[in-house]
Parts: structure tokens; C-alpha cells; sequence
């Protein structure tokens, strides 16, 4: 789904997602211009999902004897082929380190690390490179915020902003600067449709708040956040916003200037890029405010025991050796979804949410949990009767990979009175086959535990 009112539409997100690496994303051949039939078909493209699967190798195999039906996308989605081979070219031929040696592999690894920067900004739409941060994922993007940016700022009775929401990663080191500063979380809640209303937001922008923390897309529910309304009112008063946009990166436009956040955050592996890699955008203003976060190697311009001298951003946050391989997978990863066409993917992707909603709410005794009028890629749901972890377990058992669990968004649950739900996340990848295959599958869940 795509939040038209706060985003580039998706054909300029195409056109920002230029290849950089001269072809690779050649390898998708998944979206093809239909053929000429007469002036008006023209240029129209055909969203093959089949051919589009064939990227991704591990969709075919097959789990318990059963077609794998792969719906945990949310948690970590599958990797394209262009991806895995530009991470093995890198460890087959040019494994070294970065931005030091003189030599001929560390050079090409240093192109190909700062290479994979430039196609982040590219994806993100920001300014500069200087402005891309490379981290471990989400998480690792917070917490620096959390110990960079704000901690030096708060005070006792400052706020932090966040939603009701959130996940772990978006809460956890938010308290924990609290803790070390006297301030405190403030919370806007959620309604019963696991959206968070403007106006309550609004109202808990204070003079007191120091900076919004929230989810462009929720984890656990799948809402899209009217997150360009809510950047405008807090930066209106002045209030610094960071958006968690972990589980927006794979299904939305991004563009931070049009956005007007001061940092975006999202992971590798869920954007079909590999572990332990991930983004933190922050604009330049701020970057070039705050103090490293961690000391080491490459943070720095000079160092003797007396005095020691920071490097620019974003190095001054990327201390010891970084993740080469990741952030080149990255890379990878980037130019080959630039080669798909959004428009195409937000409708299949719209197509396969409304569908999978349908059917598995058809179901009796399903409670669908969070029904956002805006979602994106998430169903999540209860089972009368039956433990999430027992539908999650039988499913397995079909070859169906779901989430059972809290989504690590435990006030989420605790919101709708839930100690767990059963979640099927989608990716561009998924068919409308599987979808039928989860109800079909939730439906013998459901005859077992009636029998
Ligand atoms: N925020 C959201 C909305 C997420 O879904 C996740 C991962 N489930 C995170 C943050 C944390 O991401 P990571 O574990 O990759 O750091």
C-alpha cells in the first residue's frame, strides 16, 4: 500500500533507484514492458510474479515434504540472487579492509563500500552520502540516536514522543536515556483500529518534548503511519523526529527531504539485503552536531595520548572495521530493486494484502487484529481457542512460515488485550496461490482444534 498523500509515487521512486552498478539489476526479469499492440498498450508493464520468484532461490524448496509458502517477510525477508553473488564476489575476490590500504582489493572494496553509500542515499532520497550512516539494522540506528543525539540534550521532565505502536527497538532506548536523565517517554495511544490518531499526537507536543520517535510502519499490525503529518507538526514547534522505517522499506517510497525528518532507520534483512547491515539517514545539520557515540578505529582524523580528533560524519559513527560484505550486499540489493517498477509492485502487493484479509477473516472464529484503513504487508490475527504458537507450529508443519508471538511490540498486544498473535507478512514476491494456501491451512488449524 502506498501512502500517495506523503510520497513520492512510486515511478519516481524508480527513477531515484537508478542503477549505479552498470547492470545488475538487468537481472530481474520480472516486470516486462508488454508487447506493442498498437499505440495503446504500449509501455504498459506486466507484473510477473512467477518470473520475479526465480530471483529469489530459497522460495523453491520445499519443507516438510510441502511447497515452502514463505509469510515471515516482516521478521527477515528472502535475498535475491544478484544480492548472495555480489557478497560471494566480494569474499571470492577482494576480501579486505576499507578506506585503509593502499593496495588494489582494499581500493575496490572501498569503492564498492562507499559505492553501496551512495545507493543508499539514492534509495532514501537524501542529500548527500555524508548523510548515510552504516549500522547493524533499526536497532543499532535508535540507540545511536538515542545516546548521540539525545542524551546530551535531556533534562529532568524533558519528553521523548513516541506511539503506542512501537516496536521494542523504538522504546527500549528511548527509557533508557530517560533513566540516565531524568526525562520521560511520553506515549500517544492507539485506537481500536491500531491507528494513531493526529490529533493525539498533537496534543502530547509539548514544550517539554525533545524528540518524536515513530514507526513509518507498524511491525505487529502493519498500519502506515501518516508519518509526513506527524513530522510537520512536530517539526513545526521545533520538535527533532526520527521515523523507524524498518518495515516501510520494503513496501513504500521513501524520500526523506520530502518527509523533513532529521533520521530514518531501516535494516538490511528486511529490505532482501543481508544481516547485520542497515541504514541510519541523518541530516546533515544534525550529524555534524553530535559527538561520536562509540571510539575506535576510522572515527577519527588524529589521536595521541593528549588529544584526539573526530573524523566527519558519517565516519565519526562508523568506528572499527565495518560490515563490507553487508553494506556491498546492500548495495546489491538496492540497484536490483531499483530495476522493478513500483507502481506495478504497490499494486500487486495491494492486490495480495486485500485478498489475504479477505480470506483468512472469512475463517470462523479468526479476529483480525489491527485494521488500519492504510496497511502495508501485514495480517495479523487470532484463532479462537487456539494458542498462537499452535497455529504457528501446524502451519509450520504445512510448510507455511508465519510469526507467532508479541512481534517484540508487547504494549501492542497488551493494547488489544492479546498475549499473541498469529502475523502473515507479505513481500512483493508473494502470490495471491499463497495466500489461499495460509486460509486453507488456518481452516484445518481450525477443524483440528474443533475435533
Ligand atoms: N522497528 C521495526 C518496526 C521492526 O519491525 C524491527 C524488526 N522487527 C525493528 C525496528 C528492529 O530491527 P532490527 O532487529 O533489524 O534492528
Amino acid at each position: 500500500m502506498v501512502e500517495r498523500n506523503t510520497l513520492t509515487p512510486p515511478h519516481s521512486r524508480t527513477r531515484e533507484r537508478e542503477s549505479l552498478a552498470g547492470g545488475r539489476d538487468g537481472e530481474s526479469a520480472a516486470l516486462l514492458p508488454s508487447p506493442p499492440t498498437g499505440g495503446e498498450g504500449r509501455g504498459e508493464v506486466v507484473f510477473d510474479v512467477e518470473r520475479l520468484r526465480q530471483d529469489f532461490p530459497a522460495l523453491h524448496q520445499r519443507v516438510h515434504g510441502r511447497p515452502l509458502v514463505y509469510l515471515d517477510n516482516a521478521a527477515s525477508a528472502q535475498r535475491p540472487r544478484a544480492m548472495i553473488e555480489a557478497v560471494a564476489e566480494y569474499y571470492r575476490e577482494y576480501a579486505s579492509n576499507v578506506h585503509r590500504g593502499l593496495h588494489a582489493l582494499s581500493e575496490r572494496a572501498t569503492a564498492a563500500y562507499e559505492g553501496a553509500r551512495e545507493k543508499a542515499r539514492r534509495f532514501l532520497g537524501a542529500e548527500s552520502a555524508k548523510e548515510i550512516v552504516f549500522v547493524r539494522g533499526t536497532t543499532e540506528a535508535v540507540n545511536l540516536v538515542a545516546r548521540s543525539f539525545a542524551l546530551p540534550r535531556l533534562r529532568p521532565g524533558d519528553e521523548i514522543l513516541i506511539t503506542g505502536l512501537e516496536h521494542h527497538s523504538n522504546i527500549v532506548p528511548w527509557q533508557m536515556v530517560c533513566a540516565e536523565s531524568g526525562a520521560r517517554l511520553a506515549v500517544v495511544p492507539i485506537d481500536e483500529r491500531g491507528e494513531v490518531p493526529l490529533q493525539e499526537f498533537e496534543r502530547r507536543l509539548s514544550p517539554r518534548t525533545r524528540l518524536a520517535a515513530f514507526a513509518h510502519v507498524s511491525n505487529a499490525l502493519g498500519t502506515v503511519n501518516p508519518v509526513r503529518q506527524m513530522t510537520a507538526l512536530a517539526r513545526e514547534r521545533g520538535v527533532p523526529v526520527l521515523v523507524d522505517g524498518a518495515q516501510a522499506a520494503p513496501h513504500l517510497p521513501i524520500d526523506v527531504r520530502e518527509l523533513g525528518c532529521d533520521f530514518y532507520a531501516f535494516s538490511g534483512h528486511k529490505v532482501f539485503a543481508p544481516n547485520g547491515i542497515g541504514v541510519l539517514y541523518g541530516r546533515r545539520e544534525r550529524l555534524e552536531a553530535m559527538p561520536p557515540w562509540q571510539g575506535g578505529g576510522d572515527m577519527i582524523l588524529s589521536v595521541s595520548f593528549e588529544k584526539t580528533e573526530y573524523n566527519v560524519p558519517p565516519y565519526r559513527f562508523e568506528a572499527g572495521t565495518p560490515n563490507v560484505a553487508g553494506a556491498i550486499g546492500l548495495g546489491a540489493t538496492l540497484d536490483y530493486l531499483a530495476g522493478l517498477d513500483w507502481a506495478a509492485v504497490a499494486a500487486h502487493e495491494r492486490s495480495l494484502l486485500e485478498h489475504a484479509t479477505r480470506a483468512v477473516e472469512e475463517i470462523p472464529g479468526v479476529r483480525l487484529v489491527g485494521t488500519a484503513h492504510e496497511k502495508a504487508g501485514v495480517v495479523s490475527f487470532v484463532l479462537a481457542g487456539v494458542h498462537a504458537h499452535d497455529v504457528g507450529t501446524l502451519l509450520d508443519g504445512e510448510g507455511i512460515a508465519v510469526r507467532a508471538g508479541h512481534h517484540c511490540a508487547q504494549p501492542v498486544m497488551q493494547r488489544f488485550g492479546v498475549p499473541a498473535t498469529t502475523r502473515a507478512s507479505f513481500a512483493f514476491y508473494n502470490t495471491i496461490e499463497e495466500a489461499d494456501a495460509l486460509a486453507a491451512g488456518l481452516d484445518r488449524v481450525r477443524e483440528v482444534f474443533a475435533g
